[in-house]
This record gives C-alpha cells, sequence and structure tokens, in this order.
C-alpha cells in the first residue's frame, strides 16, 4: 500500500504548529539526502509497511521511501509526466501506479519532493508485508541502480495471529540476513543499546498517535481520521520513527488536538473549519492523492468527517497496544512488521473496521478502491458486504487511483459520495421513525 507525509497542499495561514514542524523535519531530511554524496551519508530505499527506520537510525543510515516520493509527486503535480515516462518504457497500464511514478521519477533525474536530487540507493532494503508488487518494484531498482537488495520476509498473519515460529522467522533473518548487510553498507558494528533508545523514543511517539486517532470517538469528533490522519502519521510511518523530532511533533500534535476536544471543536480542513458533524464514517483504502483537496472537500461540504480509518493503519497498528518494545529489540521490530494492516488477512481486516464501527459509532462504512493496487482491491466488495452484515450501517464503494490522474473522476465520485449520504440519511430516518 502506501504511506503518507504531503508537504504541499493545506493553505500556508491554516498549519498548527505541529504541520509545520513536520514541513521543517522532512524538509531537513531530503536537504541531508541531497547532501549525501559529499558527506558520505548512506541511504536505503525501503517500503512503509514493515519499514525498519528505528534499525536503520542505529547506523546512522537515512531511509528513502518510494511510495512516498511517488505520492508527493502526486501531489505536486508530477505524476502523471512521470507515469507517461513509464508507460513508453513499456510498464502496462495496469502496473501500480506508485510503481511507475517512481520508476519516471527516476528517469527524470530522480528529483524529490523538495526539488534537490535524491541518493542512489546504497541498499534496497525488502520488507515484504503483503504485497508482491514490492517485490517486483524493488527487482527493477535493483536493475536501474545496480544496488544490492536484501529481502525481509515477513510472513503473512492468515490467522489472524503472531506465533512464536513466525516471530523466530523474522528475528533470525534480522540477526544473520540484515543487519550484517547493514554493517556492511554502513561500515559500523550493530549498536544494540543505540537501537534501544530508538525503539523506547518509538513507543513514546505511538502512545501520543493512539490518543490522537483515538480522539475521533467524541462527538463531534476534533480530527478527520482519513483525510487529516494523513499528516498525523506521517512521521511515524516513514523516516522518522526513533528520533527525537518524532517525539517532539506527536507531543506538540496531542496538546494541539486536546486543546481542539476542549473548545469542543470539530476537523481543519484545508478550507478551515468543517461545519456541523453529520456523518460519521469508516474509510477503508488509501486516499487519492492527485486530487486530494478536491476529494476531501466532496466529505467536509457534506459534513461527512471519517473517524477511523484503515490507511491510518498501513504504516503500523498501535491502537491494539503493541508499542515498539525497547527491551526486546529484535522480537519488537518482527511484531511490528507483522502486525502492519497490509499483512493482515481479510477476515481481520474486516474485524478491525467492525470494530471501528462500534468504537466509534460510524454511521457508516466506505470504501475507497485503488483502480492500480491489485493487491488491496481484491476482497474489497466482500469484505464491505461482510460488514454491512455483522454491523447493520451502510456500505458505500468508490473508486478511483493513487496517483494516476486519469483514473479521478470528480463528477462520478461527488454523485457517488452523495448518493451514500442520501442512504445513511435514509436509513437513519427509518431507524428513528
Ligand atoms: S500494489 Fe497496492 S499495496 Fe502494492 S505497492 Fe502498489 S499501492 Fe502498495
Amino acid at each position: 500500500m502506501t504511506s503518507p507525509t504531503p508537504t504541499t497542499g493545506a493553505r500556508e495561514a491554516l498549519k498548527d504548529a505541529s504541520q509545520l514542524r513536520q514541513k521543517r523535519m522532512i524538509a531537513e531530511h531530503y536537504t541531508r539526502l541531497a547532501r549525501a554524496p559529499e558527506t558520505g551519508s548512506r541511504s536505503v530505499y525501503t517500503f512503509v509497511p514493515g519499514n525498519l527506520t528505528e534499525l536503520l537510525r542505529s547506523f546512522d543510515l537515512l531511509p528513502v521511501l518510494p511510495e512516498i516520493n511517488a505520492l508527493q509527486s502526486a501531489m505536486r503535480g508530477k505524476s502523471k509526466e512521470y507515469i507517461a515516462i513509464a508507460e513508453k518504457a513499456g510498464q502496462s497500464e495496469d502496473v501500480c501506479t506508485y510503481v511507475k511514478a517512481d520508476y519516471g521519477m527516476m528517469k527524470a533525474g530522480n528529483l524529490g519532493p523538495t526539488g534537490e536530487k535524491l541518493p542512489d540507493p546504497d541498499l534496497l532494503l525488502l520488507s515484504y508485508t503483503g504485497c508482491f508488487t514490492f517485490l517486483k518494484w524493488f527487482e527493477m531498482l535493483r536493475h536501474e541502480y545496480k544496488a544490492p537488495v536484501v529481502m525481509l520476509h515477513v510472513p503473512y498473519q492468515a490467522d489472524g495471529r503472531i506465533t512464536e515460529s513466525m516471530r523466530n522467522y523474522v528475528v533470525a533473518q534480522l540477526r544473520d540476513k540484515v543487519i550484517p548487510e547493514l554493517e556492511r553498507i554502513s561500515g559500523k558494528r550493530y549498536d544494540e543499546d543505540r537501537l534501544r533508545e530508538n525503539l523506547a523514543r518509538s513507543a513514546r511517539a505511538e502512545e501520543d498517535l493512539v490518543a490522537v486517532l483515538q480522539s475521533a470517538r467524541r462527538r463531534p469528533s476534533p480530527i478527520d481520521s482519513y483525510f487529516g490522519a494523513v499528516y498525523y502519521v506521517g512521521p511515524i510511518f516513514s523516516a522518522f520513527r526513533g528520533t527525537e523530532d518524532a517525539c517532539d511533533y506527536y507531543r506538540e500534535l496531542r496538546a494541539e488536538i486536546d486543546e481542539r476536544v476542549a473548545q469542543g471543536l470539530g476537523p481543519v480542513t484545508p478550507d478551515g473549519q468543517i461545519g456541523r458533524e453529520r456523518f460519521r464514517l469508516v474509510v477503508e483504502g488509501p486516499p487519492n492523492w492527485t486530487h486530494f483537496h478536491e476529494f476531501w472537500r466532496m466529505f467536509a461540504d457534506e459534513g461527512a468527517v471519517a473517524v477511523a480509518s484503515t490507511y491510518s493503519k498501513v504504516g503500523g497498528v498501535y491502537d491494539t497496544g503493541f508499542r515498539h518494545d525497547p527491551d526486546h529489540p529484535l522480537e519488537t521490530l518482527a511484531d511490528y512488521c507483522m502486525g502492519c494492516y497490509t499483512n493482515l488477512s481479510l477476515p481481520s481486516r474486516v474485524d478491525m473496521i467492525c470494530r471501528y464501527v462500534e468504537e466509534y459509532e460510524a454511521d457508516g462504512v466506505l470504501i475507497h478502491s485503488i483502480k492500480s493496487c491489485n493487491s488491496f482491491s481484491a476482497g474489497q466488495l466482500a469484505m464491505l458486504r461482510e460488514i454491512e452484515n455483522r454491523t447493520g450501517r451502510p456500505g458505500g464503494f468508490i473508486e478511483s487511483d493513487l496517483v494516476d490522474p486519469r483514473y479521478f473522476s470528480a463528477a462520478n465520485l461527488k454523485n457517488r459520495l452523495e448518493s451514500y449520504f442520501q442512504m445513511i440519511d435514509q436509513k437513519r430516518g427509518r431507524l428513528s421513525a
């Protein structure tokens, strides 16, 4: 799947202190990457779900997340051009558009979201958490960059639980394959104390993130847990887990949300404060990035607020109690990787969404299906039927794409959303009649 950390879009005047802090963190990170050829810093390309940021940073390695570069390209209006480059080079229309946007960006000079050039990878760290495309994507990057690949095979949670042998299997790979490769690339010895310090910081930030996400149980919800959550999960899903910066960001964000709760305020959108909360939704699937604000506006104008989403769990599920545990450094990394939403079975995903409906008192469940994401579109309609049966709340289904603007049909989406909101209203009318 994906992940976030948009740097562009929301009007500067409406940005909270935490958002400005996040923007600065991202800018500094990309500048560090741009300077890597002079400073000698080494970079590791890796994926959002199952990323090993604390471990990478314990070797002073800089993470690069191609999914985030792809979504950033879309938010800057560049993905159309990049996808065209990839298709011209022979990639089919059906290939995941994150892959094509990333490939096109590389061929167009590999300029990152801040306009600075990204360094070539010194290592491709392939954490495999549930999507086969990850394998093919890094096969292609290995060919293009002539960079080594180390693969962490993360067993799928087929039965909805993590067993001791699954954990041992991942830990053995970390110890025997991943860490030796990181030592070789960085020229540094594995320092478990340093890793523990990073993990302790992760746990602090995770605690604050969960408090922020769970604030949506209130009425009105002070946050939008889908569009707004894109910003909230940014640092923890990407290059900053385990850093002091991330701890400061989440402490500040939590205080801002607490303040909104105290004032009884709803979420802030790029257009300002949302009006009356009319619909509380649980949303499955990532947002569209090419028309992010237009898409958000379609909900906000109707008073529709996402109170929970699965997208905000693709880079880690923390609201079930999991925290990175500094006392068991490799085991906790294994559990984190196996616990990402992308690594959960369909029944586990259904359970999670049904739980959210009850916990967050949602009026309905909406699936935003992604045309080019074969991994996660499969099974969504069956999931929706099951969720409707179990919760009795109406389900809605819309489709566009992540970063290919050709698949965003504003009129069609708006129509479908309006019909869906009417359906919720009718159902409420029937219940109260
Ligand atoms: S196919 Fe879907 S899950 Fe896989 S990389 Fe693409 S967007 Fe992510």
